[in-house]
């Protein structure tokens, strides 16, 4: 298969959230299974400082609604990329910016067509994301398919609901197959009145995680690195590595709850605020690591730092990947109380760490945090396409869950973990050693994108 993403983020070179890390990572395992991808991005201006792209070459020229564009050419994470740069200053600044953004995107949607159409290229599959190009499903359909030089399918993903709903449902009505990041989120948005028209083709494809970056072993942001079988003694010096970066002391053998989160309502910031409180109350030690506050949020989580900032609570207020890293590995339980999550990538890098997930049941949080004491058959069936758990002594539960959206439904979950971290140590070692090998890469998902792929070719 010939595969043209056509997006606005793009993990490292201009990432903003996961839409960025799907781009680059689904990108290489499909092309890693055989295939041929290329991307086609804007050209930020803030590209020229960037060291990540050196061997930029000209590619080629063309007039577009009445603006000169120039794409150029490099390699980015073994990816094949184009980037549009308009002559007009379209892409200077960051990558958001607001109330322009459509007129921007729309405008970088159809000259990516354009230079496909004029580059001679035939893809097979032309794969765009979110509201930002959903403007080349729409465009190819009513425009460029009348050239009839070139057929490509196109998919389409939703990575969160939440922004340019009638931008999205116009995609979804002129791709043959949008997917979102889970099973489960595909199911709470196919009733949204954008999406319930062409909800047959929607497919729910959750997102995984890049091992190589995410790797305790060779984690070069970690004091030691340490695999499932050594996961207490790294831990135990992740630990002692953050407690002094981060300035709590006290009892060394408390247990470490983190969160590392954008901090908006979407992830639950009251829920996160309760558990400071509890891990606190039940003496354990609470790590955060949260960014983007709007100045209410902000305000709200000064008062938590000062009430509770100290020996047992820290509180840092930034964008800060290596220290993310190190609080993975330093945690024994990772909490994400999300209101809503489409599929969330914190739960599963917790994982691959050894600290247990704390999760409330929505979304893909749903479909890969199993709860140790009510999912075993979900989980059997799910991780282990088992029918039946007790037969098979299959235990691939992974966490801790809860349901509702107050103090009450999070403390069901977070007493559990602490428990079981308090009264039964051996157990609670050997479910990160479990979690900890459970495959969270893009293996499978990749390989689920590429018969979605031949579907849509054959549709
Ligand atoms: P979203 O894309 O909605 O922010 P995800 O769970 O899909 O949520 O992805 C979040 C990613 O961003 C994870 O890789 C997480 O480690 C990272 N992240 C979130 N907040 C921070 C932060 N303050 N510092 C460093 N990394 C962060």
């Amino acid at each position: 298969l010939h595969v043209v993403h056509v997006a606005v983020e793009m993990a490292p070179i201009c990432k903003v959230g996961g839409l960025g890390d799907v781009v680059t990572s689904l990108g290489r395992a499909v092309q890693d299974q055989g295939h041929q991808v290329e991307v086609i991005l804007p050209r930020y201006d803030f590209f020229q400082a960037s060291p990540l792209l050196g061997g930029t070459s000209y590619e080629t020229e063309f007039d577009y609604g009445g603006t000169k564009v120039f794409v150029t050419t490099c390699m980015v994470e073994g990816l094949r990329c184009f980037f549009i740069e308009p002559r007009n200053g379209m892409f200077s600044g960051a990558v958001y910016q607001g109330n322009n953004d459509a007129g921007r995107f729309d405008f970088f949607s159809r000259a990516a067509l354009e230079f496909l159409l004029r580059s001679g290229r035939q893809p097979d599959i032309l794969h765009c994301h979110d509201w930002s190009t959903a403007d080349v499903a729409k465009a190819y359909w009513t425009e460029y398919q009348s050239y009839g030089l070139w057929k490509p399918n196109v998919v389409f993903t939703i990575h969160n609901m939440d922004f340019g709903a009638t931008k999205l449902g116009e995609a979804a009505h002129h791709s043959q197959r949008f997917t979102t990041v889970s099973p489960s989120y595909a199911f709470e948005i196919g009733g949204h009145p954008a999406i319930a028209p062409n909800a047959g083709k929607l497919w729910g494809v959750r997102n995984g995680i890049d091992i190589d970056i995410w790797d305790p072993e060779t984690d070069i942001f970690l004091p030691r690195g340490y695999t499932p079988d050594t996961v207490v003694e790294g831990k135990a010096a992740a630990r002692e590595e953050l407690r002094k970066r981060v300035n709590l002391n006290g009892w060394g053998d408390k247990p470490m709850v983190g969160v590392v989160s954008r901090l908006t309502k979407q992830k639950g910031t009251h829920l996160i605020a309760h558990s400071v409180f509890r891990t606190i109350d039940r003496g354990g030690q609470f790590v955060l690591l949260g960014s983007a506050p709007d100045p209410k949020i902000q305000g709200e989580f000064d008062a938590l730092k000062n009430s509770y900032g100290g020996q047992d609570a820290a509180f840092c207020f930034a964008y800060d990947e290596p220290l993310s890293h190190l609080i993975y590995a330093a945690c024994d339980i990772i909490l994400v109380p999300s209101m809503f999550e489409p599929c969330g990538l914190t739960q599963l890098i917790a994982m691959r760490y050894g600290a247990i997930p704390v999760v409330r049941q929505t979304g893909g949080l749903k479909d890969t945090v199993f709860d140790v004491d009510n999912d075993k058959s979900r989980a059997a069936w799910e991780l282990e396409g088992s029918t039946d758990w007790v037969a098979d002594n299959v235990d691939a539960t992974n966490g801790f869950s809860f349901e509702g959206t107050d103090d009450g439904a999070l403390d069901y979950a977070l007493n559990r973990a602490l428990d079981a971290y308090y009264n039964d140590r051996a157990w609670f070692h050997s479910l990160q050693k479990r979690v900890m090998l459970q495959d969270w890469s893009w293996n499978k998902p990749a390989h689920d994108y590429i018969e979605l792929y031949y579907a849509a070719l054959k549709s």
